[in-house]
């Protein structure tokens, strides 16, 4: 950590994460909810065997609508060591999974660095997939530049208003453009292997607000305006109201048939034929997954590796 504290994010928030947290709610320490294979992301990083997922607790962007609002409090999860995350990660590969799912870790960049880079070197051969809100600053994903596969990113809002009222983020549009645009630089356009997997690439998701469909097709415009085709998209349409929404009348529904249809068409109209759709029963709270990493299963796991990573160096 720089000594000017932390400004890995576009939050900039400048506080030492030794001693307090951020807007992240993130000390230095890895906290983790969940190591475990997911079979719900999009079929080119599930596959069959599943994509090997590890949420990270806290958030840079903390969207009133999060899903995963239980990872948000400082003390959610399990407190992780390097040595532990990297065990984690040669179970996950052993267990079958195809990648290395890395979810919403823009808040440890700085700190995955080191361990991305020995973990290599220790064994992990499957693609590493980073799979973020893209509210990220250029600098933080150059250092990921050649530990990174394929990134994930959102792009959630195209208007500065609807990303500060829901994730006190205006500058969001522009930071997540210049995010994506680093994203391509290092991995290019989506690459397949001959079962159909993803294997390099950036691959966006656009999740659909209810009653902000001008927002979507507007965000569309802005991706294919900016990149051309150069990107897979995934077109989401699974927004689920949680009770933390209350306070937003317009997010108090899921999102309608025709207002999903309108922007499936503008993607089509506008050349977007890389598109991933989602069936409407997509919208469901079962699509939460259960945060339940516990310390017996970290302990086992790391007691496994411990051989593998005994040379590896203090981290
Ligand atoms: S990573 Fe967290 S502490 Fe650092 S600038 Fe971003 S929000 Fe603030």
């Amino acid at each position: 950590m720089k000594p000017s504290g932390c400004m890995q994010c576009p939050r900039q928030c400048g506080c030492n994460r030794e001693e307090t947290i951020g807007f992240c709610t993130q000390s230095n320490t890895f906290r983790i909810a969940r190591a475990a294979p997911h079979f719900w992301e999009e079929p080119v990083i599930s596959g069959r065997s599943g994509s090997g997922t590890i949420f990270f607790c806290g958030c840079n962007l903390r969207c009133c609508y999060c899903q995963n609002s239980a990872l948000l409090d400082a003390k959610s999860g399990i407190a992780v060591t390097p040595m532990q995350l990297m065990a984690l990660m040669l179970s996950l590969q052993d267990a079958g999974v195809h990648n290395i799912n890395l979810v919403t870790a823009s808040h440890y960049t700085e700190q995955l660095i080191p361990l991305l880079q020995a973990v290599r070197s220790h064994g992990l051969e499957i693609p590493v997939v980073w799979n973020s809100s893209a509210y990220e600053s250029v600098e933080s994903l150059r250092l990921l530049d050649g530990l990174v596969n394929i990134y994930l990113p959102d792009f959630k809002y195209s208007s500065k208003t609807t990303a500060a009222d829901y994730s006190h983020a205006p500058d969001y549009p522009d930071a997540a453009l210049n995010a994506i645009e680093e994203m391509l630089r290092q991995v290019g356009p989506p690459q397949y292997d001959e079962n159909g997997l993803m294997i390099k690439g950036v691959q966006i998701r656009h999740l659909v607000l209810p009653g902000h469909a001008m927002e979507s097709r507007r965000a569309l415009w802005m991706l294919q305006n900016r990149f051309g085709n150069t990107f897979g998209i995934s077109i989401m349409n699974q927004y689920t109201p949680m009770p933390q929404t209350a306070g937003h009348p317009k997010l108090s529904r899921t999102v309608s048939e025709k207002e999903y249809d309108s922007v499936i068409r503008y993607a089509l109209q506008i050349g977007l034929d890389r598109a991933l759709i989602q069936e409407q029963s997509a919208a469901s709270q079962s699509f939460i997954p259960d945060f339940t990493l516990s310390e017996e299963k970290l302990e086992e796991v790391s007691e496994k590796y411990k051989k593998t990573l005994a040379n590896c160096k203090k981290i």
